[in-house]
């Protein structure tokens, strides 16, 4: 597995699956600078990405970040989850970094719409839910997903700086969403930030300013990602990140003068 220790937290790489998206698709404003980044893309010009969830071991708790794609896409997620020996009545706190459809999937049953994590309460920022029922009146994934969870009695808006167990916290990160949220691990002196999809690709890492696509608001997704990366920077921080490559997990490292992505090597275990 894909593990790392933060501190006294374990904190677990997990993927829903693969994705690729054209660079120009995801970089509309950059065109014509992507030819720096040409070794980060395939030979069609495609960012190779993951969809990934992180698991975090903390507290005596088993805390799940984001559900990835669900059912409909056959994803590997409950299959990486039962090998990191959690079975999805073990997790107490679901949370989402954000509320898009590919991190919220795995929510619910389909056949009878329960909970899938029977015993968790699902933590879900609230100024996404806030946009959410503004903009999903009919349909959509927050309607499968999300909204349902309500009724069920078992989500909890969160917004600001909320204590999940004594060791993980949030922090918002507007910008991507509204209510964008990154989850932060501490202990023993080392840390770990969840960071969801504020840098979605190592691209984002050496170019704090360029918009994706993507954001919802691109003038608060780059004060986001200069904040991100100095507090980030200045502990050394583990990052864990939704669609970085498999399985998500690096440092942000500066070299020849250029802030880059450094995956955790797993491929000795
Ligand atoms: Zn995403």
């Amino acid at each position: 597995m894909a593990s790392v220790h933060v501190g006294d937290i374990e904190l677990t790489g997990l993927s829903d699956g693969p994705g690729q998206f054209p660079a120009s698709r995801v970089y509309p404003d950059h065109v014509d600078e992507l030819h720096h980044y040409a070794h980060l893309l395939d030979a069609d010009g495609n960012i190779n990405q993951n969809f990934g969830c992180f698991l975090l071991r903390a507290d005596a708790q088993t805390v799940l970040v984001d559900t990835g794609n669900g059912p409909e896409r056959d994803g590997p997620l409950l299959r990486e989850l039962e090998a990191a020996g959690v079975s999805p009545a073990d997790i107490d706190v679901v949370i989402f970094t954000h509320l898009h459809g590919d991190h919220t999937g795995w929510n619910r049953n389909r056949e009878d719409g329960t909970p899938r994590f029977t015993r968790a309460r699902y933590l879900v920022p609230k100024a996404d839910w806030d946009a959410g029922i503004e903009a999903n009146r009919d349909g959509g994934s927050f309607n499968r997903d999300i909204r349902p969870l309500q009724a069920l009695g078992v989500m909890e808006l969160i917004e600001g700086e909320y204590s999940i167990t004594p060791s993980l916290s949030t922090l918002p990160t507007p910008g991507h969403t509204p209510g964008h949220t990154t989850i932060v691990a501490r202990s023993g002196g080392a840390e770990a930030y969840v960071v969801g999809d504020a840098f979605l690709s190592p691209i984002d890492v050496a170019e704090l300013e360029w918009v994706t696509s993507w954001d919802n608001d691109g003038t608060k997704v780059v004060p986001t990602r200069r904040m991100l990366a100095e507090r980030i920077e200045a502990s050394n921080a583990l990052v864990a990140a939704s669609h970085m490559p498999a399985p998500g997990l690096g440092h942000f490292m500066v070299v020849d003068g250029r802030r880059t992505w450094a995956g955790v090597d797993f491929s000795g275990k």
